[in-house]
């Protein structure tokens, strides 16, 4: 490579600035008060509604930017604003990527804008994947679909547990096992639509960070969906199934699909989140005095600062090429996807964890939100797979070695 340089377009900037608005003059003022309360924070997702940043329309306009760029560029302002608020306004999407991963466009169109529903009738939508005893590990999940052949409808039973919008969302999309002997290769995505009986919330959870955004069980008793409901359709199914049984392995596996898609994303937030505490640490740092001058003035302090801004800029990078190599279809060879959701998840974790240092006791007090930001980037290291499972995609991919 003889030259590396990106320059974002005319509307990739426009939308950055659009979203940094909105992240300074909406969200930030906002996170505090609801990381306290601990509740979704309606009255912003309807102002999200309201002005479009919140809505299908959105979504698929960034989806379609043909060099991946503005879907990071949005969730990294997001982030930056409010990293809980911005998985209220983002929750929605993680469900709108599990139709989109297995379904067919006619599915993809009907339920996709029932995701986001309109400004007036805001509508949520959840991605109902882990179990309590199946997260890493999602081959062993035991929410179960059957088939009522004579009715043509699925009838699913199970529990999911840590759903985003869980137990809330209007959409829910369930990966559900519909041939338990064929592990990860027999499961299949559905859509429960809005109102179906049978659906409740479990459990909400109460959260060390993203506390703005719902997270609760979702409990699934005899809910019956129409055999239109099962994503990519019944022919599909049965094929990837008859492969599965004989031994081969299969294109898709619903969850992961959604997973890898998604990841670049994800990793964009968690840059967003040590993006904010890169800034504000550095401009504290600039004015803070002890023994008589600045404390950026101290190596100790500066080369901390240094290493933070090296770290945000190197995830940016990460994130920007596996945005770049998904849209355009470019596989994932060494696991980019998972490299840069590692990377930038622990690099959240580090960058605000030092942003409270820098800081002291003024890092360590709510009054101020550098402590919020080191609570809110943990669970970067652990939903959409954990870091280690990160590392063990990655570890597969380069090595072509089956890695346990
Ligand atoms: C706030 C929040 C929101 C979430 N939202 C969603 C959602 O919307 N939809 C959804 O489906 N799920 C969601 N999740 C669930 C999340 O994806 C899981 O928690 C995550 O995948 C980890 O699973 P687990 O908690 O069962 O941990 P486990 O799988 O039990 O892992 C425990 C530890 O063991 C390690 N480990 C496991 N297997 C290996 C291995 N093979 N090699 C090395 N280490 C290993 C893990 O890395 C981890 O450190 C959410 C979770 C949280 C906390």
């Amino acid at each position: 490579m003889s030259e590396f340089l990106v320059e974002l377009g005319e509307d990739q900037l426009q939308i950055q600035k659009w979203v940094h608005d909105f992240a300074e003059g909406v969200m930030r003022p906002a996170a505090h008060e609801w990381d306290e309360r601990e509740e979704t924070p309606w009255p912003i997702i309807e102002e999200a509604a309201k002005v479009g940043l919140y809505s299908f329309d959105f979504v698929a306009q960034a989806v379609a930017d043909p060099t991946g760029l503005t879907l990071p560029i949005a969730n990294e302002e997001l982030a930056w604003g409010d990293a809980g608020i911005a998985l209220a306004i983002t929750g929605s999407s993680l469900g709108l990527s599990g139709i989109a991963a297995t379904g067919t466009p006619e599915q993809l169109m009907e339920w996709g804008p029932q995701c986001f529903g309109t400004p007036e009738k805001i509508q949520l939508a959840a991605f109902c994947v882990s179990e309590a005893d199946a997260g890493s590990d999602v081959s062993s999940l035991r929410t179960r679909a059957t088939y009522d052949e004579a009715k043509d409808e699925w009838v699913i039973n199970g529990t999911k547990s840590w759903i985003t919008n869980g137990g809330i969302a209007d959409v829910n999309v369930v990966v559900a096992t519909v041939e338990p002997e064929l592990g990860a290769r027999g499961h299949a995505s559905f859509v429960v639509p809005p109102g179906t009986p049978g659906l409740s919330a479990g459990q909400k959870y109460k959260k060390m960070g993203i506390r703005a955004s719902h997270t609760g069980e979702v409990v699934l008793n005899d809910v019956r969906v129409p055999g239109r409901c099962l994503l990519g359709g019944k022919e599909k199914l049965d094929e990837k199934l008859a492969r599965a049984r004989e031994g081969k392995r299969s294109t898709s596996q619903a969850a992961m699909a959604t997973f890898e898609a998604s990841r670049p994303s994800v990793g964009a937030q968690a840059l967003g989140i040590a993006r904010a505490a890169y800034e504000y640490s550095l401009e504290y740092a600039k004015e803070r005095k002890a023994f008589g001058r600045r404390i950026i003035e101290n190596q100790g302090i500066a080369f901390k600062l240094a290493d933070m801004k090296t770290r945000v800029d190197a995830s940016r990078l990460l994130v920007w090429r596996a945005a770049s190599m998904g849209a355009k279809r470019v596989p994932f060879g060494a696991g980019e996807g998972s490299m840069s959701k590692l990377y930038a998840g622990e690099t959240a974790v580090w960058v605000t964890e030092q942003a409270i240092q820098i800081m002291g006791g003024y890092g360590y007090v709510r009054e101020y939100p550098v402590e919020r930001w080191h609570r809110d980037s943990k669970v970067y290291t652990i939903f959409e797979g954990t870091s280690e499972i990160q590392r063990l995609i990655i570890a597969r991919a380069i090595s072509g070695i089956r890695i346990l």
